[in-house]
């Protein structure tokens, strides 16, 4: 095996389809992977930690850093604002990472303009129905919240096949093996 190279991954899906849960196992396996921090401003949710799975911002100050060009992209999802900090994109390279971005379907367009390089990942739930279940079944989002990311998923599927792989989260097992080998298949020489 020779040096790894250099490659940043983008990994979108619908809210609920099980991007975080495939992160945190494809961790385990590969423990260089990092995913990048994004800035926001949404509400923390129970069991989240500022610096670490956001930056909580407040609007004003997410403003103030667009202005200043802060961002390697942003965009505006349900009432909130998310985006990725050039900064941390150049903090996790200079760390040796191999960089993850896990942001929706208008930052990975956006990103795969930019740096035609990047590796894009579509994860789909394997129905509506099974999706419904894992948001409700996750406990973190109101009524009202849960009917707008249902309807924000029907028109990010229509992004699928944008993407360099899609991959369906049916058993988590067999999506973790799947990503697992497009990670190492860009990163291995
Ligand atoms: P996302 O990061 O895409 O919003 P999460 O990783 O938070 O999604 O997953 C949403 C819910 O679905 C969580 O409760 C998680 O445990 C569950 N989940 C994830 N993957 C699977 C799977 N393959 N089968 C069943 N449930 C899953
Ligand atoms: P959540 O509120 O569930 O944490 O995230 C909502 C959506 O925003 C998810 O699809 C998530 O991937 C996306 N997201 C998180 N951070 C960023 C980011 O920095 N940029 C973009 N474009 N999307 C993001």
């Amino acid at each position: 095996m020779g040096e790894a190279k250099r490659k940043i991954f983008v990994i979108s899906g619908p809210s609920g389809c099980g991007k975080n849960t495939v992160y945190d196992e494809l961790k385990k396996r590969i423990p260089d992977v990092q995913q990048t921090v994004s800035a926001t401003t949404r509400e923390k949710r129970e069991g989240e930690t500022d610096g670490i799975d956001y930056y909580f911002i407040p609007k004003e100050e997410f403003l103030k850093k667009i202005e200043k060009g802060e961002f390697v992209e942003y965009v505006r999802y349900g009432n909130n604002y998310y985006g990725t900090l050039k900064s941390e994109i150049k903090r996790l390279a200079d760390e040796g990472k191999t960089v993850i971005l896990i942001i929706e379907v208008n930052g990975a367009a956006n990103i795969k303009r930019l740096l035609p390089d990047a590796v894009s990942v579509f994860i789909t739930p394997p129905s509506f129905d099974e999706l419904t279940k894992r948001i409700v079944g996750r406990g973190t989002n109101s009524a009202e919240d849960i009917k707008k990311r249902i309807e924000i998923a029907k028109e990010e599927m229509r992004f699928k096949d944008m993407y360099d792989y899609c991959v369906v989260n049916d058993r988590l097992e067999d999506c973790v093996d799947r990503i697992s080998k497009i990670i190492k298949g860009a990163t291995e020489k």
